[in-house]
């Protein structure tokens, strides 16, 4: 039986002291130093980064389930191994074609 509740930012917004680390519980001086920490030492979610809130992940299993429920991951292996994510359908079809043309440039090249 799994029974692991997590307590995210409602933990780290309620309590006004040195904010925490939710996934290695070490404590930061304040909230600078502990995105810092995240963005360095944790995985995290860059598109949820440019919309202003940190979402960080114990390992890239998390980040990628993460991706593939709140937003649009590539599904080719080699990108998915990159992290790349999109945060809608458009500009992920369009990274699909301009992948395709990347490939096409390289083959070309090494036709040479
Ligand atoms: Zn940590
Ligand atoms: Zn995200
Ligand atoms: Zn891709």
């Amino acid at each position: 039986m799994e029974n692991h509740l997590r307590g995210t930012n409602n933990e780290a917004s309620g309590q006004r002291g040195h904010p925490m680390c939710w996934i290695c519980q070490n404590r930061f001086f304040d909230d600078d130093f502990l995105n810092r920490h995240l963005k360095s030492e944790h995985f995290f979610c860059q598109l949820c980064d440019n919309m202003g809130s940190i979402v960080s992940f114990f390992d890239t299993q998390e980040l990628y389930v993460h991706y593939a429920v709140e937003h649009f991951p590539c599904d080719v292996r080699d990108c998915q191994h990159m992290g790349i994510v999109f945060s809608n359908e458009e500009e992920l079809q369009l990274h699909k074609v301009m992948i395709f043309c990347y490939r096409c440039i390289i083959i070309t090249v090494a036709n040479f």
